[in-house]
């Protein structure tokens, strides 16, 4: 049985004080979400207060990248998955489609960014998703099979555990057009069609895989109808407290 996931993604949004702000509003409203876990992604600047100040309660804080150097050292700019680690978090994003279309990602850079997060303990999220171009083209599947095999290249079986792939269609993210449900669990059953083959049966049902693409309140329930849609990846709606914890509390 695997647990749903619902994490929020603030981008380069909010201050410290914002930041805070709504982490604190947020701890109340999920509190009792126990059907899944809940994760929030603040900016690098706030991830250590907010740990802080979401001690003792359910929800879990995530980085939305990392270096692909493993450990903190010489590298000005960089930020190592150990000093992720270290502020309190306990997952990072990987190849978010604006990482992979602005600063230049490749399947190269999000397989060490997932393994330098792997190997400091914490889970990688994993993000893969085709153009819209690339689906009028007929290839959203090579694109994202591609993407998939890319990230978790010479991953063990062990490493699997602490995989959570997020499949986010790049025209639906701030877009507001959500990839209808069927089109959502086609394309998860694909990609759990696709970790069956090359990672075993097991894994692929143990594997979680989210949805991320202008998930909404009033459109999450219809998404996690579905047998393959284990959660979602939320973006510009889990910017508010109350607009996320009702996707947090779909059911
Ligand atoms: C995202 O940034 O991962 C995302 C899915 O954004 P939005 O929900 O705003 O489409």
């Amino acid at each position: 049985m695997r647990k749903s996931v619902i994490a929020g993604n603030w981008k380069m949004y909010k201050l410290l004080g914002e930041a805070i702000e709504t982490a604190v509003s947020l701890k109340p409203l999920v509190a009792n979400a126990t059907h899944c876990e809940v994760i929030i992604a603040p900016v690098f600047t706030a991830l250590k207060t907010v740990c802080d100040r979401l001690e003792g309660s359910i929800i879990k804080v995530a980085a939305q990248d990392c270096s692909i150097e493993q450990k903190h050292g010489a590298h000005t700019g960089e930020i190592a998955a150990d000093m992720i680690k270290d502020v309190g978090c306990s997952h990072i994003i990987v190849g978010h489609s604006e990482r992979r279309q602005f600063y230049g990602e490749t399947d190269e850079t999000v397989n060490l960014k997932t393994k330098a997060c792997l190997e400091v303990g914490l889970t990688a999220i994993v993000c893969i998703g085709e153009k819209l171009a690339e689906r009028e083209a007929g290839e959203a599947e090579d694109i994202v099979k591609t993407q998939l095999l890319g990230a978790l290249d010479s991953l063990t079986v062990t490493d699997m555990e602490r995989i959570i792939i997020a499949y986010e269609p790049v025209w639906a993210i701030g877009t507001g057009q959500t990839a209808t449900p069927e089109q959502a669990q086609e394309m998860h059953a694909f990609i759990r069609k696709t970790l069956a083959e090359t990672q075993g049966k097991e894994i692929a049902e143990a594997t979680r895989i989210v949805y991320g693409g202008s998930v909404k309140p009033d459109n999450i329930k219809g998404l996690m109808n579905n047998a393959d849609i284990d959660g979602a990846l939320v973006g510009g709606a889990s910017l508010e407290a109350e607009s996320f914890a009702k996707i947090v509390n779909y059911k």
